[in-house]
């Protein structure tokens, strides 16, 4: 727990967020400034700052976020017609809060290249 992190604090429940699926490891949320019908934020519970922090024993805590947010996909009903993951890494990526996190979008179609 990092006390200046505001995914910190959203994990605690010390600031109101719209959580959509919380366990022991992770809390899923909805973005407060949402890109597309469906956008939630994804994190785990340990304050972790970017996918570079991942370390070799956190490997099975990885898979079992993608397994997370893809449940949450389903539980959203936007699996089938299909869906964005996205993990903004480091500044020139467009983090802007440094507690990992996967961003769930869908609900429209998605155009690539991002930008
Ligand atoms: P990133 O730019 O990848 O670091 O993503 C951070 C995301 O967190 C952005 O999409 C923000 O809109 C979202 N965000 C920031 N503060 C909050 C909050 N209090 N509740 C929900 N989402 C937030």
């Amino acid at each position: 727990m990092d006390a200046d992190c505001i995914f910190c604090r959203i994990a605690e429940e010390k600031i109101p967020a719209q959580i959509v699926f919380s366990n022991d490891e992770f809390v899923a949320f909805r973005d407060i400034n949402p890109q597309a019908p469906t956008h939630i934020l994804v994190i785990p519970r340990r304050h972790i700052p970017t996918l570079l922090d991942l370390e070799e024993a956190d490997e099975a805590l990885a898979g079992r976020l993608l397994r997370t947010a893809a449940a949450i996909a389903r539980a959203e009903k936007i699996a089938d017609r299909g869906f964005r993951l996205v993990e903004n890494c480091n500044r020139e990526a467009g983090q802007t809060v440094f507690h990992l996190h996967v961003h769930l979008l869908g609900g429209r179609p998605m155009s690539w290249p991002p930008g």
